[in-house]
């Protein structure tokens, strides 16, 4: 095998800070864009946030309308309906996507689906769809994230349910990733602690996946044409999951038990930023492939903090619950990756005498206090579920590559047994 000797980065443009939502009409007329779509879905819509920066837009010369129908968990046919939209009341040159990794996501297709031919369905990442790549660039996305966490606003891909195939699948293309991202973190103060604790560790698993990644150069050389997005662990992701964890373990806790504390919401939004500008590249591995089952199997909990119409397991839960576990099983690829990680995110942890313990137990203290149910028992999984979950697992096999160790099912299956109850 020739080892690859080359990785790759790539980042949107970045504005940081309280207040920077208000300047986005000013950088939207940079880009020469006069009439904007706002995306973005009801409940981010109700706190009136989408409004207010349509409105400010109009202060630099730009027309705005806002779309408030994304479906959160996004599916084809709510994508092809915010598709139907913009085409009916477009054309727009440029999207503005407020709201969390679903507007942004749903705006991304938007985006692709309004510049370049062809259906949804030719873009789906095989074997579901024929990974058709755009020909045409697509238009300015200004990404602004307003549940910290899904770094949606950093990443070239989007995720979304295909009903027919009761399949969760993505669109992964270099030209998904938005041109800017707006990181406001007044918009998260409303958010309540359940969505904090649930979406915080969305980033820890971020920077944990990311930072214990397989190494870019482990892999097979590839040829220019050949190269994906996610590149494996690289010197440069590596410095942003670092960074990320040492934000996570100063104000993770404070920002869940106290949701006004400005400090801790500007830190936590910056964790995300600094994890998602790593994982982005990186990639992410098996809590993140066994996250799509436990979100997509959900029988009927419903969690607090959360629109409890549908039972859902938030993606950040649902990442969170298999990690410990992950962890105890990547450790011996890259041992002493895994204590320096656990040395970052739990500085005053009482060390076990085992260093492959160290990580696992500095994730279940974190996920105890912040009120992280017990294991996917705690949300209504048992052992006989364990066999529909690990095939889900199983097709996520884009994530699975990314594993520091090779995976199989009986693998999966044990990881899945042993995160039934954590504590
Ligand atoms: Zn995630």
């Amino acid at each position: 095998m020739t080892e690859e000797t080359v990785f790759t980065y790539g980042a949107p443009q970045l504005k940081f800070g309280e207040g920077a939502a208000d300047e986005i009409g000013y950088d939207l007329a940079q880009y020469g864009a006069r009439r904007a779509l706002v995306v973005t879905d009801p409940g981010v819509a109700a706190t009136g946030g989408p409004q207010r920066i349509a409105d400010a837009m109009k202060t630099y010369g730009i027309d705005a309308d806002v779309f408030d129908g994304v479906h959160v968990e996004p599916t084809d046919a709510s994508m092809r309906a915010a598709l139907e939209h913009a085409r009916a009341n477009g054309p727009y040159d440029a999207y503005v996507a407020v709201g969390g990794g679903s507007s942004i996501d749903t705006a991304k297709a938007i985006n692709l689906l309004t510049t370049n031919d062809g259906d949804l369905s030719e873009y789906l990442n095989p074997p579901v769809g024929a990974g058709r790549a755009p020909e045409r660039p697509l238009l300015p996305l200004v990404a602004v994230p307003t549940t910290t966490g899904t770094g949606a606003e950093s990443t070239t891909v989007c995720v979304l349910d295909v009903l027919e195939l009761k399949v969760k699948t993505g669109i992964s293309h270099p030209r998904l990733r938005p041109a800017l991202a707006v990181v406001d973190p007044a918009l998260t103060v409303s958010q309540p602690s359940g969505v904090t604790a649930s979406s915080g560790m969305d980033i820890v698993c971020h920077a944990l996946e990311s930072y214990t990644a397989r190494p870019y150069d482990s892999y097979e050389r590839k040829s220019p044409e050949q190269r994906v997005p996610y590149c494996g662990a690289n010197p440069v992701s590596d410095m942003w999951a670092e960074r990320s964890l040492a934000l996570l373990a100063k104000s993770f806790r404070t920002a869940v038990r106290e949701g006004d504390n400005r400090q801790a919401r500007a830190d936590m939004a910056l964790a995300a930023t600094f994890a998602g500008l790593g994982f982005g590249n990186a990639g992410v591995h098996i809590p993140h492939a066994n996250a799509y089952p436990i979100a997509g199997q959900v029988k009927s909990f419903r969690p607090e903090g959360y629109p409890d119409e549908e039972p859902m397991v938030p993606h950040g839960m649902s990442v969170s619950l298999t990690a410990p576990e992950a962890f105890r099983f990547t450790y011996q690829a890259r041992p002493e990756r895994h204590v320096h990680a656990a040395e970052l995110l739990a500085p005053d942890l009482d060390r076990p005498n085992d260093p492959a313990e160290h990580l696992p137990r500095a994730l279940l203290s974190l996920m105890h206090d912040i009120g992280i149910p017990d294991g996917i028992g705690g949300v209504g999984y048992t052992e006989g579920d364990v066999p529909a979950l690990v095939e889900g697992t199983m097709k996520q096999q884009r994530l699975l590559a990314t594993s520091p160790r090779e995976v199989s099912a009986d693998v999966i299956a044990e990881i899945f047994k042993r995160s039934i109850a954590l504590w």
